[in-house]
């Protein structure tokens, strides 16, 4: 898109809010007809292409929409907007949609998972993001480096494993792949691993040698699943990438990496799902943390500012660590909003990437409601609270009485921490605000007593939600919103539902 002045970095995130944006315009006009529609459906057109979502593929969807809404014989009083977005969610579903679910490994067997990929498409990286992915679930992960052909692949991998904490079995001087990955697994399985995963070497696409020794592992290794992993810069070009992939091992899944500020990730997205394999997650940077499940709806749901509460769910339940999340909500419950969970959750807020990605995933919210400064601002402001706090006493941290906080203590950690009084008392108020807020906001009693799903989902939302979150939602009153739009009882998937044109 180079060529017609525009910015060539359009991340995804941006297309949501174009599409978003197009719709709420046509929301806000006060007749909809066929020229509001036409107006509307041209801007999703363009946003779209501008990701780099083929010619072919934008037109197919545009008149696909066209099809389905029917101003004319649509009954006065019928609601035409809704009926509308229900048609463009339903048919950006379908772009993406392959309908074929991949293989999901389970807890207590040996899964064995294969990674291959073109060199440079983020293999080694994204090989231990899912083994983390899959740690932080409670299984217990292995990484087996079978790239004999770069020099350092080993050492990479090496040292990726041992910062996640992740065993991993590879050699210096064997040169047979097959060997080390037979081997590996071997190891691997008498240690009782449940997520064996095997990360190759990549070359060029031309390589025939590439595709010989992919054959030669997956034979020996006999993978439960074989993860093609591409980089998602490169757009239109995946769909052949893919296809060839496809065509030369048994690919059962598609990881789409470096779709963190990149123009092309709609069109990768669309072209993978185009070769019919299911895209299971999507790399968005180089930290570990930096991985998103992909689920067509919620994605799309994303795209549509309609938010995806399970992935954000999801998301902090990596974060969180298991056995913080029970203490954490118990906590809360109590209201003993400490100093301590203060910093803890500031942590975890700093782990969880983007702010604005974040913001993406709350319904009614989108991540252009975080000024592009903001957010940096807001992770400075968190990390100089939380040296302040390092100064502070034991004591001080866990303390749930306002009052401790005195003169002379305030001087003491203002020293202590090279900051001016001024900051400790700011970082104080601000405390005491959130804290007030946790207070107020009766964590049991926000869960409706019928909700099945819906109540767990909130209540495991609740557990792990950062208080920056909860203020950014609007304190109190934005989760009660929130919860009657979840509508007691149904899950963000049944209000998806309607998107699909079934309900
Ligand atoms: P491999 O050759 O396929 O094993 O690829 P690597 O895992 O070595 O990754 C190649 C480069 O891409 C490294 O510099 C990674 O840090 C980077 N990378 C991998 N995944 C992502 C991602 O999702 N986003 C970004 N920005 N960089 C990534
Ligand atoms: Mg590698």
């Amino acid at each position: 898109m180079e060529g017609h002045g525009r910015p060539a970095r359009m991340v995804l995130a941006e297309l949501g809010g174009s599409i978003s944006r197009a719709l709420a315009r046509m929301s806000s006009a006060t007749v909809v007809d066929e020229s509001v529609l036409r107006e509307c459906l041209n801007e999703i057109a363009r946003a779209l292409m501008q990701s780099d979502v083929r010619f072919k593929t934008v037109c197919d969807l545009q008149a696909n929409i066209r099809k389905t809404v029917n101003l004319e014989a649509l009954a006065a009083g019928t609601n035409k907007r809704r009926i509308i977005e229900t048609s463009v969610g339903k048919e950006l579903c379908k772009m993406l949609d392959t309908g074929k679910p991949a293989f999901v490994p389970k807890k207590g067997k040996p899964n064995v998972v294969m990674f291959v990929g073109l060199q440079g498409s983020g293999k080694t990286t994204t090989c231990t993001k899912y083994a983390h992915y899959h740690q932080r679930k409670g299984f217990k992960p292995s990484l087996v480096c079978a790239d004999t052909f770069r020099a350092g692949a080993f050492d990479q991998l090496k040292q990726n494993a041992t910062k996640a904490k992740i065993p991993f079995y590879g050699s210096y001087m064997e040169s047979d792949p097959v060997k080390i990955a037979v081997e590996g697994l071997e190891k691997f399985r008498q240690e009782k691993s449940d997520l064996i995963i095997i990360d190759t070497s990549g070359r060029h696409m031309q390589e025939a040698a590439l595709f010989e020794e992919m054959r030669q592992v997956a034979e020996a290794t006999k993978p439960d699943l074989v993860i093609f992993v591409m980089d998602g810069s490169i757009g239109q070009a995946a769909f052949d990438q893919a296809q060839a992939f496809k065509q030369s091992a048994s690919v059962g899944a598609v990881i789409v990496t470096k779709l963190d500020g990149h123009a092309k990730g709609g069109g990768a997205l669309s072209a993978v799902a185009a070769t019919k394999s299911p895209v299971i997650f999507i790399g968005t940077g180089e930290h570990i943390d930096d991985f998103d499940v992909f689920n067509v709806e919620p994605f799309v749901a994303r795209l549509l500012g309609r938010g995806d509460l399970p992935g954000l769910i999801d998301k902090m339940e990596s974060i969180v660590p298991a056995d913080q999340q029970s203490e954490l909500v118990a906590k809360l419950s109590e209201g003993a909003f400490t100093l301590r969970l203060l910093y803890e959750q500031f942590q975890n807020l700093l782990k969880m990437g983007p702010m604005s990605q974040i913001f993406s995933m709350l319904p009614g919210f989108s991540s252009e409601l975080m000024p592009k400064g903001q957010e940096k601002q807001s992770k400075e402001k968190f990390k100089r609270y939380m040296t302040i706090m390092d100064s502070m006493t034991p004591a001080e941290l866990d303390s749930t009485n306002p009052k401790l906080m005195t003169e002379s203590r305030i001087i003491r950690v203002a020293r202590g921490s090279g900051r001016k009084v001024k900051d400790v008392m700011e970082m104080l108020e601000e405390y005491k605000r959130l804290a007030k807020m946790w207070s107020k906001l009766n964590v049991s009693k926000l869960i409706p007593p019928n909700g099945k799903m819906s109540a767990q989902a909130i209540q495991k939302m609740l557990k792990v939600m950062p208080p920056q979150v909860v203020q950014q939602m609007g304190g109190k009153s934005g989760l009660e919103a929130l919860l009657k739009q979840l509508g007691g009882g149904k899950d963000t998937s049944k209000m998806l539902a309607g998107m699909r044109g079934g309900a």
